[in-house]
């Protein structure tokens, strides 16, 4: 999906509520290690020999903070030795899900009536042809990543997402808090929707950026066990996030986690017809009581 169809997708979908302001939820997903159960780049730099994996012209771009300028020559090499874009998709389609993720987005999406979008460092065409290769592509209001092509010799070129300096906490090509920040705004401003929850899922460390930026009426969602959730408890008290933490193991467990909150229980205030899932709704009924912890922070 590029980023023009993206936008012209959410333009006619919103089309409707022009004028009258709109209250939605948004979920942010990040992609590797959170939809996808491995790393999209890595997959497909292992399709390299080992010693050029190992160059010292490789690994010492991996030490740069623009992790596009690495991956533009390791497509390069791949290139060079002939690594073919239909093995290339290959490789990217076949990589599992994170248990229950596919299920997930689409209760969100189908059920729940949220808005959905991924920020990535990963590239366009990655995520693309694993989204359509698993029928998710229509869930997601935008997809903000790297944007990258084939030419037509069959190189894969990426380019970076943007260009910062401002934010130490992520890398030169992508800064994630950036990304949630705009499309919140500019949701607002553009259509007049107005986000009551917004959820931020992740595993690693370039998404600690985006939920510090949180509201205490947002959730951050960190894998267990990874980088991210590492982090967030390690400097809890330094940190100061807003946010309410929700931690989880696979997509079915998030996806009971956030059933289970009363903010989700009934549409958002003020939006005019929402379907919550009659399962939801049961889910909601039998473990109210048993509800504790991030959701009693709730302001
Ligand atoms: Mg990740
Ligand atoms: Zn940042």
């Amino acid at each position: 999906m590029s980023s023009a169809s993206t936008s012209s997708a959410a333009a006619v979908a919103h089309t409707c509520g022009l004028g009258k302001q709109q209250r939605r939820r948004l979920a942010a997903f990040d992609f590797d290690h959170t939809i996808v159960s491995q790393n999209t780049d890595t997959v497909v730099r292992d399709l390299l020999p080992s010693h050029l994996i190992g160059s010292s012209a490789l690994t010492d771009l991996m030490e740069n903070d623009c992790w596009t300028q690495y991956m533009s020559e390791v497509f390069r090499l791949l290139h060079v030795q002939q690594v073919t874009e239909s093995r290339i998709r290959d490789v990217i389609r076949c990589i599992p899900e994170v248990p229950g993720f596919v299920r997930l987005i689409k209760h969100l999406h189908k059920k729940l009536n949220f808005d959905l979008i991924i920020i990535s460092d990963s590239n366009s065409i990655f995520i693309d042809e694993w989204l359509r290769a698993h029928n998710l592509l229509d869930c997601f209001t935008g997809i903000f990543t790297n944007p990258a092509e084939f030419s037509p010799t069959g190189q894969l070129l990426v380019r970076p997402h943007h260009q910062q300096t401002d934010c130490k906490l992520s890398a030169s090509n992508l800064c994630k808090g950036r990304v949630l920040e705009h499309f919140v705004i500019e949701q607002d401003l553009r259509y007049n929707i107005r986000y009551d929850h917004v959820f931020y899922v992740g595993d690693g460390n370039n998404d600690i950026c985006p939920v510090l930026r949180q509201r205490a009426c947002d959730f951050a969602c960190a894998r267990q066990g990874f980088a991210m959730e590492k982090h967030l408890i390690k400097n809890h008290n330094k940190l100061r996030l807003r946010a309410n933490l929700l931690i989880w193991r696979s997509g079915f467990e998030l996806l009971d986690q956030m059933c289970m909150l009363p903010q989700l229980q009934g549409p958002p205030i003020g939006s005019q017809s929402m379907c919550l899932d009659v399962n939801c709704k049961a889910e909601i009924g039998r473990r109210a009581s048993a509800v504790a912890g991030p959701a009693d922070r709730q302001q």
